[in-house]
């Protein structure tokens, strides 16, 4: 038998998109529903502690970047405690030749560093006098080759889109995949010019405390959408939802939610969706093909994460945030990821915790390894790059076939067919990664802002 149950708001997806905004609604007041396709609300972020390792399955860091995130850690009070990385996590290593590089820091490591040409460290002299961009859609490897130089695209912005974006910036448009580093040339001119005005710009004590450090939360990132869970309350959730289907029917948002126990019918005023845009087509069933495809035909890079737990640690010294590979190195992976540096307790004394990742949007074919090959490829470049030949006393692989949103030149006509169907649909609001950032700052802050909007 269908069970009828209403609420004001009712949310597709308990990720911490999802789970940021019901975090707000319900401190609000309002009556939420959470509609969840797992046995437990937070997504991608999930936590395991085995033999002393405490590894992620999905994102090991974020940014503390924006006011909301740093406000949401001070709203969640002591259920949940930031846990900011070690300062030598600053360290940030690069490959090059076969050989780990540190990122420049400061002036006289940008003078001496070998990562980039002599050529190009004069040129960037003249940075900001060089002319402004007049290409809303250029892509992030032209805009930087223009005005940094090609080895700062191979040796620091490649590197970079494949730890954030695991893409290629060949196709990623800057004013959507970076629209920060887009608007600096825009608004001032000069990347450098306008990272001076500004750090010079007055700033509200939260946006002050909103540092760009690197944060995790103690015992894990699971920590902080427990800690939302619960703040929210389990019986405003409905969990195990096999379908969920989405009708509009005068002027209210029917939703009906198929678990292994019932059918569920939700009535409500307004519905926000927070699932990626693979999902859209099964949900939003009144909806045609048309109407969504300049959504769903958004790609998404897949990603594969291998945690590797070694109880003593003799290879390469782990001091520091851990390496990126630039895609001129021609390796199998990513990055790896040193997150028993970056945090404290995450590896046995004397031990190591790493996080492997493999595949993105330029070595599908990797991803697509058969699991033990995989792992196998991961081994091999952890022996390689950082020198040891120790077995792993703890192995585990994470796949993603829908990692991380691509934001290409496709994103113009998806953002204005979001905005289209909105204005169609009152109440309906297509929210998640198909748009504004798709970093953990990102989310809480898209999860705030749709919060607000809807609480006045
Ligand atoms: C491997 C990996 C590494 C990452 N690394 C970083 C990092 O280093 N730093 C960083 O800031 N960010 C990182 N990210 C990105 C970050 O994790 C995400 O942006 C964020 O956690 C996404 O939250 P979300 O709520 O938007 O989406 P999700 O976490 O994907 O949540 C969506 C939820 O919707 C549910 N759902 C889907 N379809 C339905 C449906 N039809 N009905 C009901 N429920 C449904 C899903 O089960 C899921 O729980 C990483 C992501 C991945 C995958």
């Amino acid at each position: 038998m269908q069970q009828l149950r209403t609420s004001q708001i009712t949310i597709i997806g308990g990720g911490l998109t999802g789970l940021t905004l019901a975090f707000y609604l319900k401190r609000a007041g309002k009556k939420v529903t959470i509609i969840e396709r797992n046995h437990e609300p937070g997504g991608v972020i999930r936590t395991f502690t085995e033999q002393g390792f405490t590894y992620e399955a999905g994102p090991n860091t974020g940014v503390l970047s924006s006011p909301e995130l740093v406000q949401l850690f001070d709203d969640l009070g002591d259920t949940c405690n930031l846990e900011v990385a070690n300062p030598n996590a600053k360290r940030r290593l690069i490959l090059k030749d076969g050989s780990w590089e540190a990122l420049p820091h400061n002036l006289s490591s940008a003078i001496t560093t070998p990562l980039f040409s002599l050529y190009d460290k004069i040129r960037i002299l003249g940075e900001p006098f060089r002319k402004k961009g007049s290409n809303p859609y250029e892509t992030l490897d032209k805009l930087v080759a223009r005005r940094l130089g090609k080895s700062f695209l191979d040796y620091a912005v490649d590197p970079f889109i494949s730890g954030i974006y695991a893409g290629n910036p060949a196709n990623l448009v800057t004013k959507f995949a970076l629209p920060k580093l887009y608007n600096l040339e825009q608004n001032y001119g000069s990347f450098i010019r306008g990272a001076i005005k500004k750090r010079q710009e007055p700033k509200s004590e939260l946006e002050q405390r909103a540092t760009k450090d690197v944060f995790s939360v103690k015992n894990g990132l699971q920590q902080l959408t427990q800690a939302l869970t619960a703040a929210i309350g389990h019986e405003n959730f409905i969990l195990n939802a096999k379908r969920t289907s989405v009708t509009l029917q005068n002027g209210k948002c029917q939703t009906t939610v198929s678990t292994e126990e019932n059918d569920i019918l939700v009535e409500s005023e307004e519905l926000i969706t927070t699932i990626g845009a693979y999902e859209l087509a099964n949900t939003l069933t009144f909806l045609t093909p048309e109407d969504l495809s300049p959504i769903t035909n958004m790609r998404y890079a897949k990603v594969a994460q291998v945690a590797l737990g070694y109880k003593e640690w003799n290879g390469y010294p782990l001091n520091g945030f851990g390496g990126l590979i630039p895609s001129k190195e021609n390796r199998k992976v990513l990055g790896i990821l040193f997150p028993s540096s970056i945090f404290p307790n995450r590896a046995p004394e004397k031990g190591a915790l790493l996080s492997v990742f493999l595949g993105g949007i330029q070595h599908e074919d990797i991803y697509n390894l058969p699991d033990q090959e995989l792992i196998d490829t991961a081994l091999n470049e952890v022996s390689e790059t950082l020198k040891t030949n120790l077995k792993p006393d703890m192995i585990h692989l994470f796949r993603y076939p829908y990692a991380i949103a691509q934001y290409e030149r496709s994103s113009e006509q998806r953002l204005d067919q979001i905005a289209l169907l909105e204005q169609q649909y009152k109440g309906l609001y297509l929210a998640g990664n198909i748009r504004n950032g798709i970093g953990m700052a990102d989310r809480v802050k898209q999860g705030v802002t749709i919060a607000n909007m809807l609480i006045k």
